[in-house]
């Protein structure tokens, strides 16, 4: 980039190469940076899919956000000339009073999203591969399904450069600091000056934020993809996306293409682990540990496996996202804290961000994202 760039990114997994493209957009000379390639799988954003939903059982708060990002994931594919995004519906299975399915039907009742309450019997009948035992049952939310995740990291940087965005790969950033108005980023490569900084480095926050000390925990995150024995039931044109919030754990699992597979993935009870270590291959304990789970209540889904793949979460102790400007640098955005559940609210964190780096606030909802709720003075 020949001009000094109006603002930098540091990290371009999902949530920085969306922003990178929200900013090229609005006009701004960017300059994104990654320490790892293009398409690495050592953070969060690699892998097939995803999944969406809106009636959010984490937080009725949520819920405004992700409608916009719903909005913004078919301007996405219209802007790229790509499907990205399936709504073929989704089953939330759990306990009657499980916090997933009362959290659906509360923020459903809410925001008055469309969804329905089904016995095992109405399951058995209406998804001929979901078995469900006389104790569970499922929320079907229609509007929810699963978003395509690296071809999505790979559009937003495309779109980014399309828009006069640079993006260098393979640059670990060492420091960052501020002067003045400005901030300063120092890499192994040179030094580059700009007006604003976003720094959304996923799994690495807590060394790029080392100054905030914020109360991050990284988790090794195993999931597998299985060629369906019954493709028929789980065809990834018509099959719904599923959360399990079962005796066995909290799983989610997400139907494929034939050769891809349906893909399965644990959600709970994850070893704490460092950002920098290579992560341990996927055990066979953990392949039959989705066996049991998927022949007990996805008869038909396992077969033989085809993938099989470790990701990072980074988890905040309330499993909230952190969006927000840095507390002592004005001039400094900061996303991280996506605790495992934040790739369907890309496009609208990218928007949330460039308004906080353009205009110094937003008007999406963020309040209850704030780090400030996780200061030592609160
Ligand atoms: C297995 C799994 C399943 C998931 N399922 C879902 C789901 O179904 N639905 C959903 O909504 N969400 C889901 N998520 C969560 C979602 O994928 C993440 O919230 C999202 O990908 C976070 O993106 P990120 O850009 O913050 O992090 P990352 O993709 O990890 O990007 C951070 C980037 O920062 C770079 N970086 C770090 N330090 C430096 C440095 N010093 N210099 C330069 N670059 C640096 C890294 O190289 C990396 O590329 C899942 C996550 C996992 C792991």
């Amino acid at each position: 980039m020949a001009e000094t760039p109006d603002v930098i990114v540091i990290g371009l997994g999902v949530m920085g190469s969306s922003t990178a493209y929200a900013l090229a957009k609005r006009g701004l000379r960017v300059l994104g940076i990654d320490a790892l390639a293009p398409g690495h799988d050592r953070g969060s954003s690699h892998g097939e899919s995803r999944i969406i939903r809106q009636a959010y059982h984490e937080a009725p708060d949520y819920v405004p956000l992700i409608q916009r990002s719903y909005a913004l994931w078919r301007e996405l594919e219209a802007e790229s000339n790509r499907k990205l995004l399936w709504q073929n519906g989704g089953l939330i299975i759990g306990a009657p009073d499980g916090r997933t399915v009362a959290g659906t039907i509360k923020s459903g009742q809410l925001y008055n999203l469309p969804y329905e309450l089904l016995s095992p019997a109405e399951v058995g009948k209406r998804h001929p591969g979901v078995r469900l035992p006389e104790d569970l049952v499922a929320v079907l939310e229609p509007q929810a399904g699963f978003v395509l995740a690296a071809e999505t990291v790979r559009t937003f940087q495309e779109l980014a450069r399309a828009n006069g965005a640079a993006l260098h790969f393979d640059e670990p950033v060492l420091s960052w600091s501020t002067n003045g108005d400005g901030v300063t980023v120092t890499t192994g490569k040179g030094s580059y000056q700009a007006n604003r900084l976003v720094i959304a480095a996923g799994p690495w926050s807590s060394s790029v934020l080392a100054d905030l000390g914020l109360p991050l925990e990284v988790q090794r995150v195993p999931n597998a993809h299985f060629l369906s024995e019954r493709y028929d039931h789980f065809d990834s044109e018509k099959s719904t996306v599923f959360s399990l919030l079962v005796p066995e754990g909290h799983y989610y699992a997400i139907p494929g293409p034939e050769k891809i597979g349906f893909k399965i993935g644990r959600h709970d009870s994850l070893p704490s682990v460092s950002a920098d270590d290579v992560q341990p291959a996927v055990t066979d304990d953990e392949i039959t540990m989705f066996r049991r789970v998927m022949d007990h209540y996805l008869p038909g889904s396992s077969g033989p496996v085809a993938a099989a793949l470790t990701c990072l979460y980074t988890m905040t102790p309330d499993k909230h996202f952190i969006l927000d400007r840095h507390p002592e640098h004005e001039q400094v955005v900061i996303a991280c804290g996506f605790s495992g559940h934040g790739f369907k609210f890309a496009p609208v964190v990218g928007e949330v961000l460039s308004d906080l780096t353009i205009d110094g606030q937003t008007d999406h909802p963020i309040g209850f994202l704030r780090a400030s709720r996780f200061s030592k003075t609160q």
